[in-house]
């Protein structure tokens, strides 16, 4: 059997006797006109490793084997693995399904054993429980793909492409957009899935950007936004106390008066630089900020 011959999702569900658990986030997209645009969105795929988490019916799963991918699945729900395994067998060699929780896998490890030497991309219908930790995971971890298209509840996916003073904009913009250009590629209304969910989706795309921090500078980061927007209507000189306060705004030109949502994220980046190079300091061999 190839990928043409595939029965359609809703007959492969049924024959298998399958259906969408709360417990595991899932919301599946059954229609391949939709996965098709969302593989074309991730960019080309053609001998690329394609990590995607939640395969599920693995109707995203056929589009990315379609365009070429070479694509390893982390689904933890076990009852889809018979339909994976059928859609592996069409795939010829091109798909690896692992039985995982993929908040807990290693995924560079993964790709290098299953897909050596290929250049990455990461695209998923993610879960929605663990879709932010996935991102983080992705975005700090060891993990360097090419690019990163990712299905989020909507707001979520406005709080990873915020831009300084806008509402939505937070840590996890801050973070995303450190290391990432984050634009909002597609929208999806809930009525797409099946079953639907409470709410609207989007898949966003995420593109490294050419200079990426330290992974010291990174991890200051994650701590200043986590004090700066954890207390985010007060001014920094006292959100930012518990990391180097005033001195720490002086040191990195930052205004200690402005709020957190007033500074950008290359403000955010100066603050964690400075952060950073003060505790790689040996102690007694200056000033702190
Ligand atoms: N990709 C499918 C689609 O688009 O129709 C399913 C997407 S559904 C939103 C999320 C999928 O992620 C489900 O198949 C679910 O079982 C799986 N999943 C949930 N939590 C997971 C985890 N921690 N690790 C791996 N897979 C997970």
């Amino acid at each position: 059997m190839s990928l043409d011959d595939l029965p359609p999702l809703r007959e492969a569900l049924e024959a298998h006797g399958l259906f969408a658990k709360k417990s595991f986030g899932q919301h599946f997209l059954l229609d391949l006109n939709v996965t098709r645009k969302i593989a074309r969105l991730a960019g080309p795929l053609e001998d690329r490793a394609v990590l995607e988490v939640g395969p599920g019916p693995g109707g995203l799963t056929r589009a990315l084997l379609e365009a070429g991918g070479r694509v390893v699945a982390i689904e933890k729900d076990p009852r889809f693995l018979p339909l994976l395994d059928a859609l592996a067998e069409a795939a010829q060699g091109r798909l690896t399904v692992i039985n995982a929780d993929a908040l807990a896998s290693d995924d560079a490890a993964l790709l290098a054993a299953h897909a050596p030497g290929l250049p990455c991309r990461v695209v998923s219908n993610l879960p929605y429980n663990v879709g932010t930790v996935l991102l983080i995971k992705w975005l700090l971890g060891p993990l360097r793909p090419e690019a990163m298209a990712l299905m989020f509840q909507k707001e979520v996916a406005q709080r990873i492409c915020a831009g300084v003073r806008e509402e939505a904009y937070g840590r996890l913009a801050v973070i995303a957009q450190a290391v990432c250009r984050a634009r909002m590629v597609m929208d999806l209304p809930a009525r797409a899935f099946t079953p639907p969910p409470k709410v609207d989706s989007a898949v966003v795309l995420l593109e490294p950007l050419a200079e990426r921090p330290t992974d010291a500078v990174l991890a200051a980061l994650e701590k200043v936004t986590a004090a700066a927007f954890g207390q985010r209507r007060k001014m920094l000189r006292s959100s930012l106390k518990p990391v180097g306060g005033e001195a720490l705004c002086a040191a990195a030109g930052v205004d200690p008066q402005a709020r957190a949502e007033e500074i950008p994220v290359a403000g955010f980046l100066a603050l964690a630089a400075c952060v950073s190079a003060t505790a790689s300091r040996p102690a007694g061999s200056g000033r702190s900020p």
